[in-house]
């Protein structure tokens, strides 16, 4: 096995966001309150979830990957300090404060999960998938990430290493994916709509532009 636990040292310190959670009871109170009085219909907010899940929240990251793909004195600030080269392009704000990007390599395949409860960055990537916040996500991440990503639908040759970040409220991973082939000479645009949410968490790649066509 040829993966290694980047647990933090501190692990000991990792908190629960209690305001996360207030906040997500107070959500859930307010969503039935008003489907009770006939003010919202429940399919219609899950729309919503789903689409700052999957489209307008991860587009953030995607234009800060497409950038570092494509600026590499910005690739080289995002590595060395990532919470303001983030800042840089207007994105942060709530729990996008301490952010590190891992750089995937051909070597090496960077995956994101928070064990312990479900930190996430926020500002680059939106609101967590359902998934991210699930025991079996959070353990099986750890324990057999091969498995993991062959779920995900994708397997890595053999000699690629898989490191896995275990996030906590402090600090908060955004896997930079390998660029993809054939993309010589696309713009940050054409480059940023072949990132997908999961090629940020690491569990998935960045899509080719066959994909898209
Ligand atoms: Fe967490």
């Amino acid at each position: 096995m040829v993966h290694d636990h980047d647990h933090s040292d501190d692990h000991g310190d990792h908190h629960h966001d209690n305001q996360y959670s207030d906040m997500q009871a107070r959500v859930k109170a307010l969503e039935t309150l008003l489907t009770d009085k006939g003010l919202i219909d429940p399919a219609a907010i899950d729309a919503i979830v789903d689409t700052y899940e999957t489209k307008v929240g991860p587009r953030n990251g995607a234009k800060v990957v497409a950038k570092a793909w494509s600026d590499r004195a910005f690739a080289e600030w995002l590595k060395a300090d990532a919470t303001a080269a983030i800042a840089s392009l207007g994105f942060a704000g709530r729990q996008g404060e301490h952010m590190r990007a891992v750089f995937n390599t051909p070597e090496c395949h960077n995956m994101v999960v928070c064990t312990l409860c479900s930190c996430y960055p926020w500002a680059v990537l939106g609101l967590p998938p359902v998934w991210y916040k699930a025991p079996a996500y959070r353990s099986r991440a750890v324990i057999d990430p091969r498995g993991v990503l062959q779920e995900f639908g994708f397997s890595l040759p053999d000699g690629v290493k898989i490191r896995v970040w275990d996030s906590t409220a402090e600090l908060r991973y955004l896997v930079v994916p390998l660029r993809p082939v054939g993309t010589e000479g696309f713009s940050e645009e054409q480059l940023a709509d072949l990132v997908t949410r999961d090629a940020m968490i690491g569990t998935g790649l960045a899509l080719v532009p066959e994909d898209i066509r």
